[in-house]
């Protein structure tokens, strides 16, 4: 018999809060921030007996599969373990350099989106936007003109939910895109399955490449850090492009109730992706990089032939012919120039491995302790070097101790414990490296 999500994805700490369980009708689940920062599914009422199939860490369906339904039959579809199925892939930009300047990285994400919508092909896009809430700074929400998409471009390395955003779906007969990183793209594909309404009505998907997802404490610490107290903190600028730099040099900038403070992302130290603070566990269980079940996938193309130019190249894998031929017909509006397999291996090098090998180790050492754990697509090993599993060991504690240090720091107003507590941790990983 299944145990059913309370017992498995929710109280072993795989859930990512992405809120598909939430969307279900009569849901057992409500999604609520904890203490931590994360968004994380609460039970409500009994669990019915199918909730699993809509999760994307149950394991029920794998990307694979998924995608095999979406895409398998199309005519030239292309497929390698790391990205999946895929039509085509490219680097580039858009060429007007004021929506560029205003992305991420070169803007890609918001063209599709607003061309999407010039041309009728969709009614609606749901994405991440400023909230309204004081508790949160950014949330999913519906976008109907191009101004709305345009204002909510950029990355938001912030924890999020999509069961609100999904209930204005279930009463609004509209053509939605849906934008998100991998795991929530798969929820979306699981709902798909299930409730043929939301088949009917997200009708295209772009998916983002993504590191790891984050707890509301990334921005929180990096906040403080500058000199803005958490309690202060109103909005937060995750990358700001700087024009004496290369793409890869970026800024963060905090807004407090009344002062703005910025730094360079890589002189903080609350801010090193590598070593994976503030991150959910459900991250270290996820094999999907680049968002294999997304019509269009786009991310950072930081290659030593793009990052001189401070303005930004996306990288772009595409699966649905209809974004195909959109891109295709865009010359005037997008550069886009051929990249090979070994560029995006090349590009997501560590991603890969983090999310192959070091799932696999870290499904083995799940396997030693007797604790449940998601079926993956790669098998549990300890084949490994003992310094790759030493860093690897390592990872998990920096993980969970940037929560207790945060969580200590928060209590005695002090942000310099949360590096004192680190410190021994970090000291052990940088040793490992060492070796
Ligand atoms: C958590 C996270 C981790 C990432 N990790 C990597 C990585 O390791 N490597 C890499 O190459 N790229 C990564 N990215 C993607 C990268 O930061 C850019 O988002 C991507 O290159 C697209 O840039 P753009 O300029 O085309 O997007 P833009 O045109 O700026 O548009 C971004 C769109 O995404 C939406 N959005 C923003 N934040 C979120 C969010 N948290 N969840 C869902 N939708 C959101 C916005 O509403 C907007 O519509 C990550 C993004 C996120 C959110």
């Amino acid at each position: 018999m299944n145990k059913g999500l309370k017992q498995t994805v929710i109280d072993k700490g795989y859930c990512v809060g992405c809120g598909a369980c939430a969307a279900m009708d009569e849901a057992a689940f409500e999604i609520n921030k904890n203490k931590r920062g994360l968004m994380q599914a609460v039970s409500k009422s009994k669990e019915k007996e199918d909730t699993e199939a809509i999760c994307p860490f149950a394991g029920t369906y794998d990307e694979d599969e998924i995608a095999r339904d979406l895409y398998g039959g199309l005519a030239g579809i292309k497929h390698n373990q790391y990205e999946g199925d895929y039509l085509s892939h490219a680097c580039g930009y858009v060429n007007d350099d004021e929506l560029r300047l205003n992305s991420t990285s070169e803007d890609i994400i918001t063209w599709i989106a607003r061309s999407m919508l010039e041309k009728d092909m969709i009614d609606a896009v749901i994405h991440v936007k400023k909230s309204d809430d004081a508790d949160k700074l950014y949330a999913y929400g519906i976008s109907k003109t191009k101004k709305e998409v345009w204002e909510g471009a950029k990355s938001r390395y912030y924890p999020m939910e999509m069961s609100e955003a999904l209930e204005y779906v279930k009463s609004h007969d509209l053509r939605y895109l849906f934008i998100g990183v991998p795991c929530f793209v798969k929820a979306v594909r699981l709902l798909q399955k299930k409730v043929p309404l939301f088949k009917k009505r997200i009708t295209h998907t772009i998916g983002i490449v993504c590191g790891h997802y984050k707890s509301d404490f990334f921005a929180k610490a990096m906040g403080w850090e500058m000199g803005i107290h958490p309690d202060d903190l109103t909005a937060f600028r995750f990358r700001k492009k700087y024009m004496d730099k290369t793409a890869n040099v970026y800024g963060v900038v905090a807004k407090g109730i009344d002062e703005e403070k910025e730094a360079v992302a890589d002189d903080l130290f609350s801010c090193d992706w590598g070593e994976g603070f503030f991150k959910y566990q459900a991250c270290d269980y996820c094999d999907d990089v680049v968002a294999e079940t997304a019509d269009v996938t786009l991310g950072d193309a930081w290659l030593d032939r793009y990052t001189d130019d401070p303005r930004g190249t996306n990288l772009v894998i595409v699966r649905h012919p209809l974004i195909r031929d959109l891109l295709d017909d865009a010359t005037d509006e997008l550069t886009l120039e051929p990249c090979s397999k070994a560029d995006i291996l090349h590009l997501q090098a560590a991603a890969f491995r983090h999310r192959r090998s070091g799932v696999s180790y870290r499904l083995h050492l799940k396997d030693k302790a007797g604790e449940w754990r998601p079926v993956k697509r790669v098998e549990p090993s300890d084949d490994l070097t003992k310094k790759r599993k030493a860093i690897y060991k390592q990872r998990i504690l920096l993980r969970e101790e940037s929560f207790i240090g945060f969580e200590k720091a928060l209590e005695a107003n002090d942000f310099s414990i949360f590096e004192t507590h680190l410190k021994p941790y970090l000291d052990e990983y940088h040793a490992i490296y060492r070796w």
